[in-house]
C-alpha cells in the first residue's frame, strides 16, 4: 500500500469508529492518532507529509480495534437505547409521578421533582429537587422519598428481567469457575473481564452481578471486554477493580436545581452573533466570503473588534447588522481592515452573483483559460 492508500484506510476506519461510538469523527480521528502515538490527527498527517508512514501492521492494529468495537453495533444499540416504554403513572402517598425508562435509566418525575434511577446497580439514585419547590417538596420526607424509589426499583427490575430473559443464561449465572458469558456481544466465556474505561479487571462474579456495568466506573456493557487488547505491551496492566461491598445500600445523591436556561455570555457566543450578522450584511458571494474571513476578536468585556479582509470586504461598507447586534447586547464593536492574499485571484468576480455555486464555477473558469489549476496532491 503506498502512504496515501494507509492514510485513506486509517481515515475510513476513524469513520466507522465514529458511527459505531456515535462519537464525532475529528473526535475518532484523534483516537486512531493517538494509538499510532500522535498528539492528533493533524500531527500523524503532517507526519505522512514528510516521512513517517504507518506500517501495514499498525494499520492491521487498528482495523482489528475497530472490527471489534463495530462488529455488533446492531445488537449492541438495541440493549442500550431499547425503545422508550410507556408512561406509568401513580402515587406516591398523594402525590402523582409518571414513570418510564430512558436509555435504560428509570425516569420518574412528579411536580417540582424527579428521580432518575441509572440502569448501572451500582450507581446512586440521583434526586432532583426544583429550586421553586426546596422548602416544600415531598421529596424532603425521607420516608415517602424511600417509598418512591422503591416504586422506580420494581420498574426497573422488570425491566431487568425482560432483558435477561434474552441473555444467555451464563451472563448472569457464573460457572463454578466464576467464568461467565458475555449478554450480547460474541466473545468466549471469561472469568475475568476488562473495562475499555478505566483498564480495570474484573471478575465473572463481578461483573455478572453488576449486570454487565463496569463497577469500577459504571461504564456500559459494551465496554466490557474479556482480554485488554486495547492496552500496548508497555502500558499499565490492569489492576483489579475496586467494587463496592455486597449488599452496602447506596445512598441516594439529593439536589436543588433550576433548571431554567442560563445565559452567561460567552466570547465564543458573542462572535457567533456578529458573525451571524455579518452574513446578514453580506449582500453577494464575495461579501459573504468577507464574513466568513473576517477576523472577529472579543474582550474579557466581551467587547469586539472586527477585522476586514480588504478584498472581499469594502473598505467603506458598514455592518449595519453586527453593529445592531452590538448594540442590543451593549458591547463596543470597533472595525478595522487587514489585508492578505486573497484566497482566489479575481476576487472581485463574487460581487456580480448571489449564488456561492455561480461564484465557484466563474472563479474556476476565470482560473481554466486565464491561469493554472494544479492536479489535486492526493496526499493533502
Ligand atoms: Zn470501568
Amino acid at each position: 500500500m503506498t502512504n496515501n492508500d494507509q492514510l485513506k484506510t486509517l481515515k475510513l476506519l476513524a469513520k466507522r469508529y465514529a458511527r459505531a461510538t456515535g462519537k464525532p469523527q475529528h473526535v475518532a480521528l484523534d483516537f486512531v492518532a493517538n494509538r499510532l502515538g500522535f498528539p492528533h490527527w493533524n500531527a500523524l498527517t503532517g507526519s505522512v507529509k514528510a516521512e513517517w508512514t504507518p506500517s501495514e501492521a499498525q494499520t492491521a492494529s487498528i482495523k482489528a480495534f475497530v472490527e471489534r468495537i463495530t462488529s455488533y453495533e446492531d445488537r449492541t444499540f438495541d440493549h442500550i437505547f431499547g425503545g422508550p416504554d410507556a408512561i406509568t403513572r401513580g402515587e406516591v402517598r398523594g402525590h402523582p409521578y409518571e414513570l418510564k425508562i430512558m436509555l435504560g435509566d428509570v425516569l420518574m418525575e412528579g411536580d417540582g421533582w424527579r428521580i432518575v434511577l441509572p440502569e448501572n446497580p451500582s450507581a446512586a439514585p440521583r434526586v432532583e429537587i426544583h429550586i421553586n419547590h426546596a422548602q416544600n417538596s415531598p421529596m424532603n420526607d425521607r420516608v415517602l422519598l424511600a417509598e418512591a424509589i422503591g416504586t422506580a426499583k420494581d420498574l426497573m427490575q422488570s425491566v431487568k428481567a425482560r432483558r435477561f430473559a434474552d441473555w444467555p443464561r451464563r451472563a448472569t449465572k457464573p460457572d463454578a469457575e466464576e467464568k461467565v458469558r458475555h449478554p450480547f456481544l460474541q466473545m468466549e466465556e471469561s472469568s475475568r473481564w476488562y473495562c475499555l474505561h478505566c483498564n480495570a479487571e474484573i471478575t465473572g462474579s463481578q461483573i455478572a452481578g453488576n449486570h454487565w456495568h463496569c463497577p469500577g466506573c459504571g461504564a456500559s456493557p459494551i465496554n466490557i471486554f474479556p482480554e485488554a487488547f486495547w492496552l500496548g505491551p508497555n502500558e499499565e496492566k490492569p489492576v483489579p477493580v475496586q467494587a463496592r461491598a455486597e449488599g452496602q445500600e447506596i445512598e441516594p445523591i439529593v439536589s436543588v436545581v433550576d433548571p431554567r436556561p442560563k445565559l452567561d455570555l460567552s466570547k465564543d457566543q458573542v462572535t457567533h452573533l456578529i458573525r451571524a450578522a455579518l452574513f446578514e450584511d453580506a449582500i453577494n458571494a464575495s461579501e459573504r466570503m468577507g464574513a466568513s474571513l473576517a477576523e472577529i476578536w472579543v474582550d474579557d468585556d466581551l467587547d469586539v473588534v472586527v477585522s476586514f479582509e480588504d478584498h472581499y470586504w469594502p473598505e467603506e461598507k458598514e455592518p449595519t447588522a453586527a453593529i445592531e447586534v452590538a448594540a442590543v447586547l451593549g458591547i463596543e464593536i470597533e472595525l478595522e481592515v487587514f489585508w492578505s492574499d486573497p484566497l482566489f485571484g479575481w476576487p472581485g468576480l463574487g460581487t456580480v452573483t448571489q449564488s456561492a455555486a455561480e461564484y465557484t464555477r466563474m472563479m474556476l473558469d476565470a482560473y481554466r483559460s486565464h491561469g493554472i489549476i494544479e492536479e489535486r496532491d492526493e496526499n493533502r
